[in-house]
């Protein structure tokens, strides 16, 4: 069927069953109108909101919301006001109908449908038939209606309550599993370490490391590995205890000049690996900084860990101390293959890597090679410790074109504040 202006019309038809939605969308395709289904209240909402029909036929007993509160929501819309809403619904029982134009419908009927009349009967209230009802049972509806809601409120709120705490329940379990997982493991670990080193230090194996080349890699390997998985054992008991409130700040005064200078020599070697250049810019470095000292530098190794790690060969890190509104900032930029917008929250949650972890791990691209997904998350949790903020700026990702990464740090200068602290320019 088609308007006045010649334009076919769009019935939404809201129903979960099935046979029902088969029926009608029959029915009314026959009859030339264009039809659309949705299977929930919340869906909905959505198709009626993205596809503007001309009628909604609702049923009422949906598996989320009630059609009268998809019509009430669809009322509050400015574009809904007008749109013929109508019931098709099971429900006969006396005060439904009043209840439902209380709601806000226009009609209402009920099933089994009316196979002969279903196609004129919404082709009336297309014409704009709306079904009268009794001002006084309208009004008493209305009133039953609103606390229908607040009833189906409260317990809906009552039942995110229990889940939350559900949720609650399960983290701190999770974390206990964490901890005593990664502490389990680090006791042998701590032993293989130890043995490792007495044979790295044996006067035999010694020799035998001079003798031969292989002999020396095969131990240097072993002890590189068991270092790597120790400090992965480490950053994952970290980030577990800072996540959980429980890591206890060591604040001194320091220089946070000299800081970045001792974290950037522990990277020297790393960057001359890969052919990095790694460089300082120091002269806006505020005097003093109130901060853990210790975990303030493995929030920085971090941040330059992964600009030598995302950077292609060839390239520039600058690590960059300025002072802007009582607070330290550390910058990390580099040259990199920068960050998408999309992903720029996302990094710093745990576990999350960005791209094919696959690639990563075969370092079929030598300038990568990823971790775990955890460094940023311990970098975030340090950060916030100390009652600071970190964010990263890039234009996006872009492997050829290198458009960099920076990854900025603003720490209070006179350590916490009460308050907690904006990013410089966002309100
Ligand atoms: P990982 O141990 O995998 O490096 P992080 O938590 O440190 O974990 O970082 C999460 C992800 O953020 C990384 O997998 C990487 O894709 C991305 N990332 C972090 N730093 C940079 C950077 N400087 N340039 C580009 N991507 C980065």
């Amino acid at each position: 069927m088609s308007d006045p202006n010649g334009q076919q019309q769009t019935i939404l038809y809201i129903e979960d069953d099935l046979s029902s939605q088969i029926l009608v969308q029959r029915l009314l395709t026959f009859a030339g109108y264009r039809v659309l289904v949705a299977s929930s209240g919340l869906g909905g909402i959505d198709t009626a909101r993205a596809s503007r029909p001309d009628l909604i036929l609702m049923d009422i007993n949906l598996p989320d919301l009630s059609g009268r509160e998809v019509t009430t929501r669809l009322r509050a819309l400015e574009e809904f006001r007008a749109v013929p809403i109508v019931a098709l619904t099971a429900q006969s029982q006396l005060g439904e109908r009043e209840k439902a134009m209380a709601a806000g419908l226009d009609g209402y009927l009920t099933k089994p449908i009316d196979v002969d009349a279903l196609p004129e009967q919404v082709a009336a209230y297309l014409l704009g038939k709306r079904d009268e009802v009794d001002p006084a049972a309208l009004e008493e509806a209305r009133t039953a209606y609103s606390q229908e809601i607040v009833t189906r409120l409260e317990s809906k709120i009552r039942e995110l309550e229990t889940a939350y705490k559900d949720l609650q329940r399960l983290d701190s379990m999770k974390e206990a599993f964490i901890q005593l997982t990664a502490h389990e493991l680090r006791t042998p670990l701590t032993l293989i370490y130890g043995y490792g080193q007495l044979l790295q230090n044996s006067p035999i194996v010694a020799r035998m490391m001079l003798e031969s080349d292989e002999v020396a890699n095969l131990i240097t390997n072993l002890l590189e590995a068991i270092e790597r998985m120790s400090s992965v054992i480490n950053e994952i008991l970290l980030v577990s205890r800072v996540a959980s409130g429980r890591v206890e700040l060591t604040i001194s005064a320091l220089s946070p000049a000299s800081l970045v200078e001792d974290v950037v020599e522990n990277f020297r070697r790393a960057s001359e690996t890969r052919h990095v250049t790694l460089q300082t810019d120091l002269e806006q470095a505020p005097q003093r900084l109130y901060a853990d000292r210790d975990l303030l530098k493995l929030a920085l190794g971090n941040l330059i860990g992964n600009a030598i790690k995302y950077t292609p060969d060839g390239g520039t890190v600058t690590v960059r101390v300025s002072a802007h509104n009582e607070r330290a900032l550390l910058m990390v930029q580099d040259t990199g293959i920068g960050i998408n917008k999309d992903d720029q929250q996302l990094v710093f949650e745990r576990f999350y890597t960005v791209g094919d972890m696959a690639l990563h791990s075969t370092s079929k691209v030598a300038f990568r090679g990823g971790g775990l997904g955890l460094g940023l998350a311990v970098t975030r949790e340090i950060v916030r410790a100390h009652s600071g903020d970190i964010w990263v700026d890039s234009p996006g990702r872009d492997e050829e074109k290198l458009p960099g990464s920076a990854f900025t740090v603003a720490i209070p200068l006179k350590g916490r504040l009460a308050s907690p602290i904006r990013r410089p320019g966002v309100s």
